[in-house]
């Protein structure tokens, strides 16, 4: 964000892509991608590809870590090294332990941790490939994966950005419109309660473009929130193993 791109972003109302200001790339979700995992969930959001796996909950150990009153939730949004352009040195950095943060108090806002004392209940979100947004992706991936898992929720967690291009506020900004915008509004919403659980801002946004930023963001989040929902009933009405749970 801030650099300034040589060639416009937004040519008569079309972005780099084709896009339409307020429409969002191309996505995917899966559900149960992952046999050892208690839950999963692979997203495939525009360029971006990021898998989440859930464990637990489970026996917190060592047991000074424990909480008596409800279980600990466990996250770690962590980039491949061959998941950008330049390779990512391996390993936490500041910018993913913000990330892990947000997104961990975005989910323990729709998780019943009081169900689980003395439990661990972990997280772990992995950026295969990056495109912009994927603060966004692995939260819409954890909660998918934490409904897989059968963890008991209020409700799932979508997540979805808006930003700000050429003067222009759009929807789900990529890479270039990350790089060289002048804005970025990442949400994260729970549309049948009409709650933000995560809000983050980089850039300037004016009064009413940030009105029209969050109002773009939390339409977007309720096309998410339709798609995480289409991939649970996918794996349970297809897997006959489990859909007499259901
Ligand atoms: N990015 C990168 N190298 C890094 C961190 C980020 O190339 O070390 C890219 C990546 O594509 C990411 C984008 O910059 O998606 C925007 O990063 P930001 O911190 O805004 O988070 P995001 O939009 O992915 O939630």
């Amino acid at each position: 964000m801030g650099g300034k791109s040589s060639t416009p972003l937004i040519v008569k109302g079309k972005r780099l892509d084709g896009r339409k200001p307020e429409e969002l790339r191309p996505i995917k979700i899966e559900a149960g991608v992952l046999n050892r995992a208690d839950g999963s969930c692979y997203v495939e959001w525009g360029k971006n590809k990021v898998i989440a796996a859930v464990y637990g909950p489970r026996e917190l150990h060592p047991k000074h870590l424990q909480d008596n009153t409800q279980a600990v939730l466990r996250c770690r949004y962590n980039m491949a090294p061959f998941s950008v352009d330049d390779r990512k040195r391996p390993g936490p950095d500041r910018r993913s332990v913000e990330i892990s943060k947000v997104i961990r108090e975005a989910l323990e806002r729709v998780v019943f941790l009081n169900y689980f004392p003395t439990s661990a209940i972990d997280v772990f979100m992995e950026v295969l490939q990056a495109d912009a947004g994927t603060r966004c992706a692995a939260l819409t991936a954890a909660s998918v994966a934490l409904a897989d898992a059968g963890v008991p929720m209020r409700d799932l967690v979508a997540g979805c950005a808006a930003g700000k291009v050429d003067g222009t506020v759009v929807l789900d900004l990529m890479q270039e419109e990350d790089n060289y915008g002048e804005g970025d509004l990442p949400l994260g919403y729970i549309p049948s309660k009409d709650e933000i659980v995560l809000l983050q801002m980089d850039g300037d946004f004016t009064k009413d473009e940030f009105k029209t930023a969050l109002n773009y963001a939390i339409k977007g989040a309720k096309k998410i929130y339709a798609l995480q929902k289409e991939a649970l009933k996918r794996k349970y009405t297809t897997n006959k193993e489990t859909a007499k749970w259901i």
